[in-house]
Formats: structure tokens, sequence, C-alpha cells
């Protein structure tokens, strides 16, 4: 799993030098298997580290690893740059001190404690404002005016799974369950059904939770006509006036990437979304960020990589998993049909991640 770079840059390090257990084998992972001995530690066997595996390795673990998220948004604690170096504030563990000083060193940068812009923690007026009951609807309406119609179109295939359903074999096995049963997901309230698919199967996955014990069925399911959805997946193009403490597109971005908390809003979009006539909604799916591996609220000096990306439609394409609801119930209503069902046997569920110290 080595990142060879070609031709490859002076050595500074190793993966040998360091005594930080999650530091060590995660400069083995990304440095390049090079012959000779490390200029550090005289290793022969480590994997070489050099001056951009030094500063991407400082990034993942002092950056990355110490980001912790709020009820919306995430932040992290601490912040690595060439600024900083000679200047460090951290206080490591006693087994991490050496390894800090040698990355310090090598890259030239300082490792401090970081205030973040209070808007990577959720403090963005739109957001706020749909917090808030009394200022909800306002923002809703907003929304409904801002966001952009997407297709679906007569047809298209999506899938939808179900967990140890009663009778696999049985089409309305597949469809919303009952308005009765309806309350507990992002979009459903009581009185709303919704039917949650996705195009992309790995995502169905995630989203309903499946473990290997469970019996899981995945169903194919086309459209029959045209479906008309709210997407609000669309980065939205706001003035520069506007800046990330104001923007909807921010405030939309951190509600679809919150926990359950947030579904009294979702819900309310939803709802408004159906007497405006439409069929359902595009949102991004919770896992964007673990399916896509991008660090969440990406920042360059304190602004959003999202809203200053120069490719921005690409950044934001690429880092997103769209995901939508049906109201009602579409197989019910004929709007979609079942083509196919078939058991889906799970022989692995992966997890990846990256360290970050325990104390800073
Ligand atoms: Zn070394």
């Amino acid at each position: 799993m080595s990142d060879q770079i070609e031709p490859i840059g002076e050595i500074l390090l190793c993966s040998d030098c360091f005594k930080d257990e999650g530091l060590r084998i995660d400069a083995a992972n990304h440095g390049a298997e090079q012959p000779g001995n490390c200029p550090n530690c005289q290793s022969a066997h480590g994997s070489k580290l050099t001056l951009n595996h030094v500063r991407s390795l400082a990034w993942r673990f002092f950056v990355s690893g110490t980001t912790v998220r709020g009820e919306y948004g995430a932040a992290p604690v601490i912040q690595v740059n060439e600024q900083h170096y000679g200047q460090s504030d951290i206080v490591p563990s006693a087994w991490l001190e050496n390894d800090v000083r040698l990355i310090e060193e090598a890259a030239k940068i300082g490792m401090f404690h970081y205030g973040p812009r209070l808007w990577m923690v959720g403090e963005v007026e739109p957001l706020k404002a749909l917090q808030n009951p009394i200022t909800r609807p306002q923002i809703i309406e907003r929304i409904l005016k801002e966001y952009p119609e997407s297709t679906l179109s007569v047809g298209s295939k999506f899938y939808r799974l179900r967990l140890d359903p009663e009778r696999p074999a049985d089409s309305s096995e597949y469809d919303s369950p009952p308005a009765a049963f309806s309350g507990k997901g992002r979009m459903d309230s009581p009185g709303l059904s919704v039917m949650y698919g996705s195009q992309d199967l790995d995502v169905c996955i995630h989203e309903c939770r499946a473990s290997t014990e469970d019996e899981v069925y995945v169903a194919t399911l086309k459209c029959k006509r045209d479906i008309r959805l709210l997407d609000l997946t669309h980065p939205l193009e706001e003035s520069d006036s506007v800046t990330e403490f104001e923007s909807l597109d921010m405030a939309i971005h951190m509600l679809f990437l919150a926990r359950s908390h947030s579904y009294d809003i979702t819900r309310d979009i939803a709802l408004a979304a159906k007497d405006a006539g439409y069929d359902g909604v595009i949102y991004s799916s919770f896992f964007s960020l673990i399916r896509t591996g991008t660090h969440p609220f990406e920042t360059v000096y304190g602004m959003s990589v999202r809203r200053i990306h120069p490719d921005r439609k690409q950044y934001v394409d690429a880092t997103t998993i769209r995901n939508f609801g049906l109201f009602g119930r579409p197989v019910e209503n004929d709007l979609v049909s079942v083509e196919c069902v078939n058991r889906l046997v799970l022989t692995q569920v992966g997890y990846q991640g990256n360290f970050g110290p325990v104390e800073y």
C-alpha cells in the first residue's frame, strides 16, 4: 500500500524512527519502499519518508486525528503549519514527545492548538434559524426557492434493501412502510411514508446498517414515469459577499451530515417539498464522508474548501454520495415497479482509519 513517488525526493525519516505505534503504522503504510539506511535512525527496514510524506503524515495524525464532531460540523483541535515552526504549543504523551520533535525538525513545521472559525462547529445563520421552529419555515421557503429540481427519468434503476423481510419474494415488502409505522427516519414523519433508495448499492448497505448476522434482500426498482426530486445535493452558487457564517449551502451540507438530532428539521423539509408537488428529495448520505474518505469541512486558512475550490462542482461530486427519499408508497402508487429481488450475503464489512494522539 506504499505511495511510490518517482523520482523520490530526499529521504528525511523512516517509519522505524517513531515510537508512537499509530505514527509508525501510518508511516509504514504511506512511505516509500527504498533500499538503504534511514539517515536518522539508520534502520534499513522502515518505509522511507520524504518532505511530502512527513507533511501528509503530520496532517493525518495531528489534524485529522484530533478532529472532533459537534452537534453540527467538526473541527480539528490541532493544526500544523510552517508559520508555527519553532513555536509549537502542544503537550503530547511522553512516548510521542520525541516523534513530534523529529517531525517538526524534518518538515520545518509547528503544531499548535487551533481555535476553529466558529462556522466549522455550526455557527451558520441559516442552520441556526432551521433549529428554531419559529424561524424554520422562512428558511425552508428559501430552500424550496433556491435548490433546483432534478429528475429520475422513466426507466432508471435504483436499489432498496430490507433486513429480514417476512416474505422476501413479495414485491410489497419493498414498498415504504405504511404511514402508521413512519416517523423514525431522516425524512419520514407520522403520516408521511418515505421510501429510501440509492443508485449506489454500497450506500444502501451502509444506510440500513446491515451486519453479517442479518438476512438481507435487495430489490431493484425501476421508475415508471419521470420522478421529480428536490435536489439538496446541488452546490448552491452564492455571491462572494456571503461568508460561511451566512451560507445556506453550508447549512444544508452540515444538516445532512448530522445525526438523528437533526431529523425534526429534515422531516419538515420533506413535508414542505411534498406540499410543493415534488415526488421526493435527493440528499447527501450521512455516510458521504466515510464512503469517499473526505475530511469533514476541509479548510484552507479557515475558509471552506467546498466553497472556494476552483473546480467546485467536481469537488462536491467527488465527496457526495447521493441518496433519495420518495414520498408515499411508490410501489402501491404505481410510481416505481419491483423488477428483481436478490438475497444479499454479506461476506465482508470493511473499516479503514487513521490514527491520532490521545493527549495534546
Ligand atoms: Zn528512521
